[in-house]
Formats: structure tokens, sequence, C-alpha cells
């Protein structure tokens, strides 16, 4: 830990507290326009490697797709050497048996993680398929080394035989380790570990046929429509297909039949939907926990499930009349300005809670949209970086076949103090036909670790955003969300950039679940901060700044129903709680009306199957309130540390040192309360949660 502490913090180049007037890079201009434009690039599709390809990322081996089986043979070569090393008598007194298990978890982290992003992303076929085998491969290799008990005795062992060289970082991350053996069923008879692994295996199976059903959408024969919803015939052709659940529609019968429509019953999928619940309940028995949320949660900063149902409970109930006063404008707006009789329902929400912001703040998109370019929105980003961790971003020139597509900018992190490199961001911005997926994240392609040499591995991450791409004679241009999303994704990146940790199985973005969204979340409160926007917020051709009461109303209006947002969150985390945690003999969607009444204002829709098209529900299994954990951490830091003054540098400094370069390497609340300096407990959460609300 000492060596942790004791590492140099270079000085500042420019004074506390004072924003830096120019920037190093002009990444407006190049952020404005599609890279290849600027770059003399090799053709795509991918041509033959010429000697003066770099590869892939800079990694020689994937000139052609080929080179994947390089990398993996090379990374198993590597993997076995250090399998001897950890069995050899004679190495037993020379390196902990951690660091061992750490250097095995980074050769197969840096070849899974550079296959996982290259076959969900990459355009080429022939990369995509051969990253799908090795990635296939390496997660056989990660299953028999989970279930290879000599090992796991070897680590164990090594908590009493090392006592004396381990500090409270071995220590911690070997329990890591230890608690991933024992999730895989390690400490199982034979007969009940293969068991294991066989629903493993079938969960994973079902977890991927889930995702793709989900997002099919639903279709319905003329034939079969209700007669009061005859007139959507004008709008829709035989067979109706309805991949959305809210339509922007004045027509209320409308927005009513795309919602029941896309919610309607998927005998097959509600299938997959049991079978994976049930599946998780029985892995968590045979692995002797009371239920799956009590497996999940076993590290987490609420680590069982009563703690868990306490906190939503407690923020349910202090938002619960904000969110009737909020549902009840959106009823009155609907029985007086949409001239409606009937009662709010859920397909009315987005609609009308969007009308009544629009006429109370008088604010329209194109008001501001030309004011929030992408790259406006970058150099806005840069300027805060600049201003509170000293760092900037500067554009990188792409050597041949270094990327996936023509589409990407890679921009590299720069300490200000010296011109070190922190590592890179490939920035994947633009829709494409192809991609594989329209959900905003951060991809890990290399994480930061201390190397036997005592430098740092360089980490290297991939941020995947669905923005549309610059038109002829205009740039891109970010609605609010799309900001958000891409200070959400640069959030990510900075954990991974500023990782100082001894281990990588802990760095950056490795850390428990609900406080990975901390960084994310926190980089949200600077562009809904009208001081912040005001500083980069310029019209994309004549640099004109947008004027302080359109942005003051921006701000405003991402204040207005916060609480029915929160109360869906809260509804849709007791939901998964309930799933994971309780054994039930009803209906699922039995279980979804009786917990909407409970914590929700508007009531259940008979007969809607929504908890088929969430795939959140399934996807965080029984983890999904922790998005609201990190969001109630990150408020905290704000206040205490950023509020008052936003690129304050001496702040920033203290939340990287003390809080973004410890990754997971020590306890969440830990971190926290070193940071701010005083204990935060659950109920300093709710309130920091619910205080704005
Ligand atoms: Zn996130």
């Amino acid at each position: 830990m000492l060596r942790l502490l004791s590492r140099k913090v270079g000085s500042l180049v420019y004074p506390v507290n004072q924003v830096r007037p120019r920037f190093k890079s002009q990444l407006s201009v190049a952020f404005n326009q599609i890279p290849a434009t600027k770059m003399s690039r090799l053709k795509f599709p991918f041509v033959s490697p010429s000697s003066s390809s770099s590869g892939l990322f800079g990694k020689k081996d994937l000139c052609s797709y080929e080179g994947f089986y390089e990398l993996e043979k090379q990374a198993e070569l590597r993997v076995k050497g250090l399998i001897n090393e950890a069995f050899s008598q004679e190495s037993a007194n020379k390196r902990k048996m951690v660091e061992i298990f750490d250097d095995i978890s980074n050769e197969l982290c840096c070849v899974a993680d550079l296959a996982e992003f290259v076959r969900t992303s990459h355009p080429n076929d022939n990369y995509r398929q051969s990253a799908n085998l090795i990635f296939s491969q390496i997660s056989q290799m990660v299953e028999r080394l989970n279930t290879n008990l000599e090992l796991y005795v070897k680590l164990k062992d090594s908590l009493d035989t090392e006592k004396s060289k381990l500090d409270e970082c071995d220590t911690r991350v070997c329990k890591l380790f230890l608690a991933d053996f024992e999730q895989s069923g390690i400490h199982l008879d034979r007969s009940s570990r293969s068991k294991f692994v066989a629903i493993n295996d079938q969960l994973v199976n079902l977890l991927m046929k889930f995702q793709i059903n989900s997002q099919q959408p639903s279709l319905i024969n003329v034939n079969d429509l209700d007669p009061k919803y005859q007139h959507v015939l004008k709008y829709f052709r035989d067979p109706i297909q309805v991949d959305t659940m809210y339509i922007n529609s004045d027509d209320e019968l409308i927005r009513e039949f795309v919602y029941k429509s896309f919610l309607q019953e998927n005998k097959v999928q509600e299938g997959f939907f049991k079978s994976i619940i049930s599946k998780r309940k029985e892995i968590a028995k045979l692995c002797g926990f009371e239920s799956y949320s009590h497996r999940a949660n076993i590290n987490m900063i609420m680590d069982s499930p009563p703690k868990i149902v306490k906190f939503l409970d407690q923020c349910s109930k202090v938002i619960e009349q904000k969110s009737i006063d909020d549902y009840e404008k959106m009823s009155e707006f609907k029985r007086t300005k949409l001239n409606s009789s009937q009662p709010l329902h859920q397909w009315d929400v987005p609609i009308i809670s969007s009308r009544i912001k629009k006429t109370l703040l008088d604010l329209d998109r194109s008001q501001y949209l030309n004011y929030f370019s992408l790259g406006t929105c970058m150099e806005g980003l840069n300027l805060i970086l600049n201003n509170v961790f000293n760092v900037n971003l500067e554009m990188q020139k792409l050597k041949p076949d270094e990327s996936w597509h023509s589409d990407i900018y890679k921009l590299a992190v720069k300490e200000n103090s010296n011109n070190s490199l922190l590592g890179y961001i490939y920035c994947d911005f633009y829709q494409r036909a192809e991609k594989f997926s329209n959900v905003d994240c951060h991809f890990t392609i290399q994480c930061s670790k201390l190397r036997q040499d005592n430098t740092y591995q360089l980490p290297i991450v991939v941020l995947h955003l669905n923005f549309p791409p610059p038109g002829k004679d205009r740039p891109t241009l970010l609605s609010f969300e799309m900001m958000e999303n891409l200070f959400h994704e640069f959030g990510h990146a900075m954990h991974s950039m500023f990782a100082k940790t001894r281990y990588q199985h802990v760095s950056g973005t490795r850390c428990s679940t609900d406080f990975a969204e901390v960084p994310s979340q926190l980089m949200e409160f600077y562009c809904r901060d009208p001081r912040i926007l005001k500083k980069f917020a310029k019209h994309y051709a004549t640099n004109e700044p947008l004027d302080d009461r359109t942005i003051e109303k921006l701000c405003q209006s991402k204040k207005m129903f916060t609480s029915c947002e929160l109360q869906n969150q809260i509804l849709n985390s007791m939901l998964d709680q309930a799933f994971h945690l309780e054994d039930f003999s009803e209906r699922p969607v039995d279980i979804i009306e009786k917990y909407t009444q409970k914590y929700h204002h508007l009531p259940y829709v008979k007969d809607t199957y929504w908890h088929l098209r969430y795939t959140h529900l399934v996807g965080y299994g029984a983890k999904y309130y922790s998005y609201l954990v990190s969001k109630a951490i990150a408020s905290k830091i704000w206040s205490e540390c950023f509020e008052k003054d936003p690129l304050n540098s001496t702040a920033g400094e203290l939340y990287r040192k003390k809080l973004l370069e410890f990754g997971g390497e020590k306890q969440p609340m830990e971190l926290i309360s070193s940071l701010i300096g005083i204990d935060v407990g659950s109920s300093n959460l709710v309130d920091s949660l619910t205080k704005n609300i």
C-alpha cells in the first residue's frame, strides 16, 4: 500500500483555480469532421498487410485476423509458465502467489478483452469469427482454471504461508480471486461441480437467446386486431410491426396500441425468462447461498438483500409525494391541454412530460442544437479535464490498419506537467449499419497494472457511442441526452486512464458494480451545470456563444420530473430483487403488478409483459439497484468536492489520487470517506440520491 501512496505527484503547471485559456489541440476542428477525410489511410475493407501496417490497436500480430491465433497461443504458453511458477518450490520465496495469479489473469484478459471487442464490433467477418473462436477458447481455459482445485488450494494457503509478506492490498485482491473461484463452485464435490458447470453453460445460452429475442419487433396480424384500434391501419402495413414502447403521437389510442403491442405476451421469451430465474436459483442453492441475490451481492457496498431493500424502500418513501405531484401535473396537462377525459397512463408519460417542459420553459431544440456540435462538446470535455485533472486530450494520427473502421478517432491522454502518456482512447462515435448495438458503452482493451519492472501497463479503451455522422455541410450535433452519454462514457474512460493499481484484477472500472458507475455519473453533473456549459457552448459555424438564458433553461429542464424517473428505477430495482430473492409461485406479471402497486404511482397495465423487453432485469442479475447507489455516491462527491467550484484543480487532484487511482483495490466506502472526510452510511446515500428531486 505504501508503494501506491508514496508515488510522486507531478507539480501543477497552471495555478490552482485558474481556467486554462488555450488548449494544445483543436479538438473541435478534428471532431467536426470524419477522421478519414483528415488522414491518409488504407482503404476499407481491409487490404493485405504491408510493411507499414501497424496491426489492430498497434498490435503487430493483428496485421491480419490470423494473428489472433498467435496471440492466443502466446498467452497460453505464458499462462502455463505462470502456473509452473505457482507450483514451483524454488520460486515460492520469490513472488507472492497473488502476483502470479494476477499475471495469469492479465494474460487471459488482454486477449479475451480484445477478442470480446473485435467479435462484436469489427466490420470484417474474418476478424469477427477468429475473435469469436479465440474468445471461446480463452473462456474454456478460464473455466478449467476456475475449477482447478489444486490452484485454488495453492492460493488459499498463501494467505497463511505468506502472511508476513502480504499487505492489505495483497490480501484483499487474494480474497477477491478466491471469491471468484468459490462463485464457480470450486469448493463443491465433484458431481455438484459438474452440475454447476452444466447449469452455467445453459445460462450463458439462455441469456444470449433472451437478449436477441428482446429486440425483435412485435408482429400483429390485422385479422387479430382489436376493433378499437382499427384506425391504426392508417399508419401501419399488414402484418403490423411494432419495435418501440412509446410513440410521439397526439392520438391516444395509437400511443396505447404501440405500448401494449410492444409489451405483448411472448411464450418463448417467457420460457427463457423463467428458466434464467430458476437456473440462477439452482446455482445459488448449489453454492450454499440463500438466494441468487445473496450470492450476487456478496462484495458490494450493500452486501445483503435486506440492506438493498431497506435502501430502496427509504428512497421510495422520500420521493413519494414529489412523484405524486409530478404525475398530477401531467394528468392536468392531459385533461386541459390535450382535452382527454382518460386518466394518465404509462404510454402518456414521455410525450406529456416533454411537452410540459417545452411549454413551461419555452425551449425548443432548434434554439440550442447548433451550439453543441461534437467538436464543441469535445472541447468542453477537454476544458474540464485540463482544469480539474491537469491532463490533456491529444488527437493522434492512426497508423495503417490500426483501427477497425475509417470513422475512428484516437486520443492520447497526457499529463500537462511532464507530457507523459497515461493511455489511449479510441473513439467509435458514429452510427453504422453494421454496428452491433445501439447501446453506448466503454470497452477495456488493456488495463493498467504495475509490472515487474515497476512501470505501468498502458491502459487502452474504446468508447462506443451512436451519434449521427456529420452531414455534408454540418458537423454532428448532439442532443442533451447524447452529450450526457458522451460525458458519462468519458467518466469511465478516465477511471481507466488514471488507474494506478498493483493488480489488473481491480484496475480502474474493475471494481464492484455499485462503485464502477460513480466516475461516469459524476461527469454527468458537469454537463448539467450552467457554469460549465457557458464555458464551451458555441455555434459550430460562427463560434458565437449560446446565450445564458437558454443555458439556464436547458439545465432547468433536466431537473424536471426527475422523481418519476427515479420512481421507475426504484420499481425496476425492487423487481430485480424480487425475482432473484423470493421463491414465488405466481406468474412474473403478477409479481410486477404487486410491486407496481406498491412502488409506482401509475397502475400496471394488464397483460403487458414488460419483463420480456427490459433486458437489464436479467442482465444485471440482482444488481440493477447498484446504479442508484453509484448515483448517490456521485452526488455526494459532487456536493462535497465540486459543487462550489466545479473546475477546482485541488479537488480534482484529491479525487484522482484518493479515489480514481485505486479502482477496486480498496473497499469503496473506505475510498469515499478518505476523499470527503466523513463516513457515508446508507441513510446519507438516501439523502444524496433524493436531495435534488
Ligand atoms: Zn456507465
